[in-house]
């Protein structure tokens, strides 16, 4: 931690807690400052699209959500509490490992890269989780699972193994296995990039379901449809800062700032 975290804690009014809240989140790798700031708030219930180009700093900053990254500076909280980092008094301490896996349980990620137990079936996979982390018996895990799979359309591939399942169907076990820890919060980092375009559809379909069970989302995407019709708000990021925030629909139909009119005029 350097001096430049600020040392006030601010508590919310109870009911407004935000879901994720950075506040100047700076994050660098040696000498490249690739978070320069970051402030967002992610509310419950929300679906809370990024976008913006390669290398902007959207999936580092996913991982400081997700505990995968330390930041350097700044505040970020998921449910009202520090991330990575325990407050006594004015002085801040690092979580030590295990402290940080109870918190990672409560958040769910599905990364652009199906990373599925290759040895294990969908069913398997999807029950891995709960019984070898949280202790749940097998058959409550198995019953549970089955519901999951059920949910994204899977049930009938509860026996294949991932190398049997197209890139589509892989990513909806990965969200059901995500799911199976009953998490407060998903991230999803570029979930549909790596399909083929045809397959596409089915995780977005999925991803839409969960956002109307009032599921916290948030979405790293290129999937400007999906971000206007499913996301409640929408940040545009470049070069580690938020450059515009606002309405998907307002930001996509008319953006202020130059770069983002600039990115979006590439990829729509
Ligand atoms: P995006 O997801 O928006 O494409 P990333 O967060 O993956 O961007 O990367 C932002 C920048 O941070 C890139 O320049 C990348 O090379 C750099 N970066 C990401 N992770 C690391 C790391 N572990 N070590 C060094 N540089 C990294
Ligand atoms: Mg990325």
């Amino acid at each position: 931690m350097t001096d430049k975290l600020s040392k006030t804690q601010d508590t919310p009014a109870a009911g407004t807690v935000p879901m994720v809240r950075a506040q100047g989140v700076h994050k660098s790798f040696g000498h490249v400052e690739v978070l320069k700031g970051i402030d967002l708030e992610v509310k419950p219930g929300e679906v809370f699209c990024l976008i913006g180009p390669s290398g902007s700093g959207k999936s580092t900053f996913l991982r400081c959500i997700n505990h995968l990254e330390k930041i350097n500076a700044g505040r970020l909280y998921v449910d009202g509490e520090l991330v990575g980092y325990r407050q006594q008094g004015d002085k801040l301490y690092e979580l030590r490992d295990r402290e940080v896996a109870t918190k990672r349980r409560d958040i769910g990620m599905v990364f652009q890269r199906f990373n599925l137990f290759p040895h294990m079936t969908a069913l398997e996979n999807v029950m891995e989780a709960p019984v070898q982390v949280r202790g749940v018996n097998r058959s409550e895990a198995k019953g549970r699972a089955m519901q999951l799979l059920e949910r994204v359309g899977l049930a009938d591939r509860a026996g294949h193994y991932p190398s049997q399942l197209s890139g589509g169907q892989q990513q909806r076990v990965a969200i059901a296995r995500a799911l199976a820890m009953d998490p407060k919060l998903m991230l999803f980092d570029e979930p549909t990039s790596a399909l083929d375009p045809e397959l596409v559809g089915d995780v977005l379909d999925v991803m839409r379901d969960l956002a109307e069970s009032g599921m916290t989302m948030v979405v790293v995407t290129h999937e400007m449809g999906f971000a206007r019709e499913v996301g409640d708000s929408l940040v545009f990021m470049d070069d580690g800062v938020v450059v515009e925030s606002g309405h998907p629909r307002d930001v996509l139909t008319n953006p202020q700032h130059e770069r983002t009119q600039s990115f979006l005029s590439k990829v729509l």
